[in-house]
């Protein structure tokens, strides 16, 4: 009890914060009873506090392992300014700056050492850190210690050998804004942390408003939206460096002050591109995900993703970039199917093929998040693992206001298509099937010898193909990830068959419904 009350004045003192955010205090008290914790709290939650609170009660130095050069420098900074002696060792550092600072560490001079995970890979530095008195490690970004998670780093996982160098086990804290249930856990294996000691909290964003754009010009669509609000601070994310560009090339022509930002650009030309949308000076950023690390731009009214991201976690981080101040702003996807095709193309392309399986399952529920038709800031939470959400009533969908429709027998229709073509087809096919095409597959298989054949004829292709999507969104159909993604039943689709389950969808009915006007 002591010590968190002298953890809220270092709060007060120090940072200049009246209160702790929701779980600060939790993860705080966890570790000053020398609790190992894993916390999850999104981008802008507040982890750093989390370590830098206890490294001002405990006694010796509290060791940060992160994996951002330029985040270290920022927070060593920060805290130089408010009078807390820190200091990091990474690549950035001459042999004389290392040694220099690696014996006031070893004096016990810093309260906080900032360390990149590839050190944790020399003996020698192991053995100077034996000589610290070490009472907590902090390990920022710990989703990187997992293949499930987004950014796996091999050297994270000589984080744990380091735990066991010393005498008496400093307290582990894991920081992560990567929520899946399968990150968590990776974690807590790996830290040994017991899956209890998992603070999560904070995931709904109570200020940003979400939607998905289908089927639209996105050009014009950037176009307006920018002019629109114009003057406020925005990102576009986009996929490559060549619509970053384009992107670009097309505000500028519009007159829009813009900065661009990506990994073909020099060093010197990104820092300033990034430094003008900093300081405001270019109220528009267009970039691919290589911006946005460790930037703390609190007024960013909207981010824009030009196309689909590769999974949530990346989705989430990007868009939660926007309104850091509080302020309502806005999540807007533009999503066209080639994007899917972007998206696995560049997964098939990965250089470690025992992670394509579970890339390709996080890009399906990234592909249902543009299907879905719930609340999206609900769904974007319950993925993340909360349970109890609450829909958010400002996203695209909790404002449809469009009717919705009984659309159970459609899907019936479909999900027995899919069992009759024996579940070993892909979206395109079973479209094809359904609408009656004459397609050469289709008539090869003889599939325009089934009951379903051209069930849905009086449909396009493209419209079943959306109306799988939604199926699939809807948890009625699965997609197994081989060499071609094949489509099946799921167990509740099973249930809609036999008529346990019903499904509604919104505005667009697929083939002709009696509505309320009929007779
Ligand atoms: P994260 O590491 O989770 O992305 P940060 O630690 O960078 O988040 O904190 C995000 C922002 O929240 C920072 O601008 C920080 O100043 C602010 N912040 C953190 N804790 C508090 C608090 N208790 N009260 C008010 N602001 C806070």
């Amino acid at each position: 009890m002591v010590q968190i009350e002298k953890a809220l004045t270092i709060l007060t003192t120090y940072f200049g914060y009246p209160s702790f955010r929701t779980g600060q205090e939790q993860v705080i008290q966890g570790a000053l009873q020398g609790r190992d914790t894993l916390c999850v709290m999104p981008t802008g939650g507040g982890k750093s506090v989390c370590y830098q609170v206890p490294a001002l009660v405990m006694e010796g130095t509290v060791l940060v392992i992160s994996p951002l050069i330029s985040l270290m420098k920022d927070q060593v900074d920060a805290l130089h300014q408010v009078g807390i002696p820190a200091a990091y060792i990474n690549s950035s550092l001459s042999t004389e700056e290392y040694f220099g600072t690696m014996e006031l560490a070893a004096k016990g001079k810093y309260r906080l050492l900032y360390v990149a995970p590839e050190r944790l890979d020399s003996p020698a530095f192991k053995n100077q850190l034996r000589r610290m008195t070490i009472p907590m490690i902090a390990i920022d970004e710990a989703h990187c210690i997992s293949q499930w998670g987004h950014d796996f780093r091999p050297s994270y996982r000589n984080i744990s050998s380091i735990v066991s160098l010393f005498d008496e086990k400093p307290v582990v804290l894991a920081l992560t804004a990567t929520a899946t249930p399968a990150v968590r856990e990776d974690i807590c294996r790996q830290l040994g942390i017991s899956e209890e000691n998992t603070v999560m909290t904070g995931f709904e964003r109570a200020n940003l408003a979400f939607s998905v754009v289908k089927g639209q010009n996105r050009e014009k669509f950037v176009k307006d939206y920018v002019r629109k609000n114009e003057g406020e601070a925005g990102i576009i994310y986009a996929a490559t460096r060549k619509a970053v560009d384009s992107v670009y090339d097309l505000l500028l022509k519009s007159g829009v002050s813009v900065a661009k930002y990506h990994a073909g650009l020099g060093d010197m030309e990104r820092q300033s591109e990034q430094d003008r949308f900093l300081n405001d000076e270019a109220s528009v950023m267009v970039a691919t995900n290589a911006f946005g690390m460790g930037i703390d731009k609190s007024n960013i009214r909207y981010v824009i993703h030009y196309q689909m991201p590769k999974n949530m976690e990346s989705y989430y981080q990007e868009a939660g970039r926007a309104g850091r101040d509080g302020l309502d702003s806005d999540c807007t996807l533009l999503f066209s199917s080639q994007d899917v095709q972007t998206q696995r193309f560049l997964i098939d392309q990965s250089q470690d093929v025992s992670r394509i399986p579970a890339e390709l399952e996080k890009l399906q529920s990234m592909i249902d998040y543009c299907h879905t038709e719930t609340c999206l800031q609900k769904f974007i939470i319950m993925y993340f693992g909360e349970t109890d959400v609450k829909e958010c009533g400002r996203c695209a969908n909790c404002n449809d206001t469009r009717e919705s429709f009984d659309v159970t027998e459609d899907v019936q229709k479909v999900l027995s298509c899919v069992i009759r073509m024996g579940q070993k087809f892909g979206k395109t096919m079973i479209a094809q099937v359904l609408t009656g095409s004459r397609n050469k597959k289709v008539l090869e298989f003889r599939f325009d010898k089934l009951s379903t054949y051209g069930l849905m004829k009086d449909r396009s292709a493209k419209d079943i193909s959306d109306f799988i999507e939604f199926i699939i969104s809807e948890n009625c159909l699965s997609v197994e990830n081989g060499q071609f993604p094949i489509i099946y039943v799921s167990e509740r689709g099973k249930d809609v068959l036999l008529g346990k389950v019903s499904i509604q969808r919104k505005g667009t009915v697929v083939t002709k419904q009696i509505t309320k006007d009929d007779p």
